[in-house]
C-alpha cells in the first residue's frame, strides 16, 4: 500500500451520503460503512476533519419550512447537520475511533463549541473531528463551511464525496447525453463554467487560497482511501 499523500484532510459529506436507499433520513448500514472507511484512513496516520451536511433530514422538513423566514429555515438546516454529526460520531466510536464533534452553534450538552486551536490539537492527537452546524450562519452552506474549516485547520485538500456521480462533468450527465467527464480543472474554470463542484462562495474561497478539491463518488466509500493514496479517482480541482 502506498504512503498517504496527505497528512491532514477535510472530508465533506453531504447529508445525502448517509441516506443509502432511503427517501430521507439516515441509514445505519450506510453510516457504518462510511465510518469504517474513515477509521481505516485515520489508522493510516491521516488526520481527518469532517464537515457534514443536513440535506437528508432537511429534505423531510422542506414542507414545514415552506414560506418560513429564510434564516429560520437555515437554522433548522444547521441543526439537521448536528443530528448527522452525532450519528456519525456514534458509528465511529463503535469502531473504537476517538472523535470530537465541534458545533458552530452552541449546544454545550452535546458538542464542543467550535474552537479552531482546540480542533487542531484534537487532530494532532489523532482524533477525528466532526464539524457540525455549518458555518453557524444562515445564507451559507456546508460546502462553504468545508472550505472555511479546511483553510482554518490547514488541511491540504478537501475531499468532496458526491452521491451517484463520479466527479465533475461538463453538464449534468443525467440530462445531457453529451456530458463529458472532467479529470482535472482549475477553480477559475469551474466557476466560469458554473460546474457542479460546490457552491460558488465555497469555490471562490478555495480558489483565493489555492486549496485543491478532490471530487469523487461516495457510493463507493473506499474512494476516500484511494484519493488519500494518490490514485486517480474522480476530478481534481486545483489552481492552474
Ligand atoms: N446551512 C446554513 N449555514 C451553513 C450551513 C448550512 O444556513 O453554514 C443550512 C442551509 O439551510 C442548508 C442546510 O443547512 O440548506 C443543510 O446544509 P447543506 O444543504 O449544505 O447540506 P448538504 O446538501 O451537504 O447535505
Amino acid at each position: 500500500m502506498s504512503e498517504p499523500i496527505f497528512r491532514r484532510i477535510l472530508l465533506k459529506l453531504s447529508g445525502e451520503a448517509l441516506m443509502g436507499d432511503l427517501p430521507y433520513g439516515a441509514d445505519p448500514e450506510r453510516i457504518a460503512a462510511i465510518a469504517r472507511q474513515v477509521k481505516f484512513v485515520a489508522d493510516r496516520g491521516v488526520e481527518i476533519a469532517i464537515v457534514i451536511g443536513g440535506g437528508n433530514i432537511y429534505r423531510g422538513l422542506r414542507g414545514a419550512a415552506e414560506g418560513m423566514d429564510r434564516a429560520t429555515g437555515d437554522y433548522m438546516g444547521m441543526l439537521a447537520t448536528v443530528l448527522n454529526a452525532l450519528a456519525l460520531q456514534d458509528a465511529l466510536e463503535k469502531l473504537g475511533a476517538v472523535t470530537r464533534v465541534q458545533s458552530a452553534i452552541t449546544i454545550s450538552e452535546v458538542a464542543e463549541p467550535y474552537i479552531r486551536r482546540r480542533a487542531m490539537r484534537h487532530l494532532e492527537k489523532g482524533r477525528i473531528v466532526i464539524f457540525a452546524a455549518g458555518t453557524g450562519n444562515p445564507f451559507f452552506t456546508t460546502d462553504t463551511a468545508a472550505a472555511l474549516r479546511a483553510l482554518e485547520i490547514h488541511a491540504e485538500a478537501i475531499l468532496m464525496g458526491k452521491n451517484g456521480v463520479d466527479g465533475v462533468y461538463s453538464a449534468d450527465p443525467q440530462e445531457d447525453p453529451d456530458a463529458r467527464f472532467i479529470e482535472e480543472i482549475t477553480h477559475q474554470e469551474a466557476i466560469e463554467q458554473r460546474l457542479a463542484v460546490m457552491d460558488s462562495t465555497a469555490l471562490s474561497l478555495c480558489m483565493d487560497n489555492t486549496l485543491p478539491i478532490h471530487v469523487f463518488n461516495m457510493d463507493d466509500e473506499r474512494n476516500i482511501d484511494r484519493v488519500v493514496s494518490g490514485e486517480r479517482v474522480g476530478t481534481v480541482v486545483r489552481s492552474g
